[in-house]
């Protein structure tokens, strides 16, 4: 009797616009991953030994590459986000800075540097080194899908680790994209599989966290998920990168450049229909200053136009259309509890999924979940308080600590260092994640771990410090041979150093 295999599972990619299918891609099963990750391990022995030069060579072919394809990649995320076209280019021309700055500053930050071996060890040379993990799975999110997982994929490129990447089930095809200019761009990918794609769900995910060979995960997405992903990785003790949500704080002090910060919150809160991860969802005004501020925010957010099938507009629809009812509870509960709306209110929030317009909420108790939880949607909470400082004591009091946003003509530093965050932009917004030099990541129920600069390349590679005996000492204290007279002269010689 003959058996047939079954065909393998499939899933599609659908238009969040117009509901269309965009193509079809497998769903991986445990065995298809388990090969992956075995092919990208002997292909990380390759790519180590080419050294950092060799491979930057290549990552600079890539780049090359997706800025000559930068609208065909940037169609793909547009497509697959319904996000509009001109935000989905901005996403690529963001991850290209960031996979020239990995591979460009790689050897600066992970070559073997000396140390001193100090007075007790003066007979060592000491140094330290950084060699890559081998391979580095990367679990990724819809919401940007190019630089949200570009931020692991270059960096751990750059490091000398070959990366198998699971996009989110919402946007396969950027993943795909990923991967092809990659291919054309470095000929040897045929034979080693620098970057793999994995298609599927979240089991398949879990399978990559579970892959005999795996050496480090980095995922992105919500807290929830992120718990799924250590537990799995637990069982082997796989590392793991958490870039989780947020509930990011925008904090306007009474001397603040009002139409900045207004125009600040409203690109924050609202740009990528709030599905960033850290736009701005909560705002502290001072209150000498709120009235006005209030209303220059009115006057920008009443003029944002929702996109749909036939037009683009400022905001496109929600990628995931259950985000909707996230946000149509938030917006409710708010109201119900004495917010009062300043822009839209629930009827803004479509019944049906597709484009949610804008929405401004004032007066909200900071216990409503529209301030406590992640609301991943176009809506901003702008609360008046008395002064900067209680703004920083409410905007530090959820359990997220990803970004924040200060505008203050003088405070700006010192409010933003005590912000219990992992990045804030000051009289700017989101600018940090544009600037390849500075560390991305979080506190709390935001992860862990950063993505980024320097601490982002070292976040892929294993410390490995050496000690050299350059000549033996006359005294030797670590052997059995080790003399009374020997010890001695060394208590002497901490209590001359240390003992004074
Ligand atoms: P999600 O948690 O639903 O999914 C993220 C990824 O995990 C997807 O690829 C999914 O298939 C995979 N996954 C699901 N279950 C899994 C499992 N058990 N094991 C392994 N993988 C599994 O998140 P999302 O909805 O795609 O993204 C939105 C969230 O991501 C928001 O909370 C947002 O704030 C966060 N985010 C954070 C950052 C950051 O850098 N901190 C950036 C972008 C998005």
């Amino acid at each position: 009797m003959t058996t047939t295999n079954p065909a393998p599972a499939e899933f599609a990619s659908l238009s969040p616009r117009t509901g269309a299918e965009l193509a079809r891609y497998p769903v991986h099963d445990g065995e298809q991953v388990r090969a992956a990750v075995r092919d990208a391990g002997e292909a990380a022995a390759w790519w180590d030994g080419l050294g950092f030069a060799g491979r930057r060579t290549r990552l600079g072919a890539w780049k090359k590459v997706l800025v000559a394809q930068l609208d065909r990649v940037a169609r793909v995320v547009a497509d697959e986000t319904g996000k509009p076209f001109d935000d989905a280019r901005l996403e690529v021309v963001l991850a290209i800075d960031h996979l020239d700055w990995a591979s460009s500053h790689a050897e600066k930050v992970l070559k073997r540097r000396s140390v001193s071996p100090g007075m007790l060890m003066g007979n060592q040379a000491a140094s330290v080194g950084y060699r890559p993990l081998g391979v580095v799975g990367v679990i990724g999110p819809w919401n940007y899908p190019i630089f949200t997982p570009m931020g692991s994929i270059v960096y751990a490129l750059a490091a000398g680790n070959t990366v198998v990447f699971k996009p989110s089930e919402l946007t396969p095809g950027v993943g795909h994209e990923l991967a092809r200019t990659l291919a054309e761009a470095v000929p040897e990918v045929g034979r080693y599989p620098l970057l793999t794609v994995l298609t599927g769900f979240g089991p398949t995910g879990a399978e990559l966290c579970r892959a005999p060979g795996i050496g480090k995960i980095a995922f992105t997405g919500s807290a929830a998920t992120g718990r799924r992903v250590m537990s799995a990785c637990a069982e082997n003790l796989v590392p793991v990168l958490m870039e989780c949500g947020g509930k990011d704080p925008l904090i306007v002090d009474g001397d603040a450049d009002l139409d900045a910060a207004a125009d600040a919150a409203v690109w924050g809160g609202m740009s990528n229909a709030g599905q960033t991860c850290v736009g701005v969802e909560r705002v502290y005004v001072v209150e000498s200053v709120a009235g006005r501020f209030l209303e220059k925010v009115r006057e920008t957010a009443s003029r944002l136009q929702v996109g749909g099938a036939a037009h683009e507009g400022d905001l496109g629809p929600m990628t995931m259309p259950a985000q909707t009812d996230v946000v149509r509870r938030h917006v409710v509960d708010a109201l119900e509890r004495g917010g009062r709306a300043v822009v839209g209110g629930a009827e803004s929030v479509p019944a049906e999924g597709g484009g949610i317009s804008p929405v401004v909420l004032t007066d909200v108790p900071e216990d409503s979940v529209a301030v406590t939880e992640e609301t991943f949607g176009p809506l901003v909470v702008i609360n008046r308080v008395p002064d900067a400082d209680e703004a920083v004591r409410r905007a530090n009091a959820t359990g997220y600590g990803l970004g924040a946003t200060v505008f203050s003509a003088k405070r700006g530093a010192e409010l933003a260092q005590q912000l219990r965050c992992g990045m804030v932009s000051i009289n700017g917004v989101i600018s940090f994640a544009g600037i390849p030099a500075l560390p991305f990541g979080g506190v709390g129920e935001s992860g862990f771990g950063r993505i980024h600069g320097a601490e982002g390349l070292r976040e892929f590679a294993r410390t490995q410090s050496i000690a050299r005996q350059r000549f033996a000492l006359p005294i030797a204290v670590t052997s059995f041979r080790r003399t009374a007279r020997g010890m001695s002269t060394l208590l002497g010689l901490v209590r001359t150093r240390h003992g004074r």
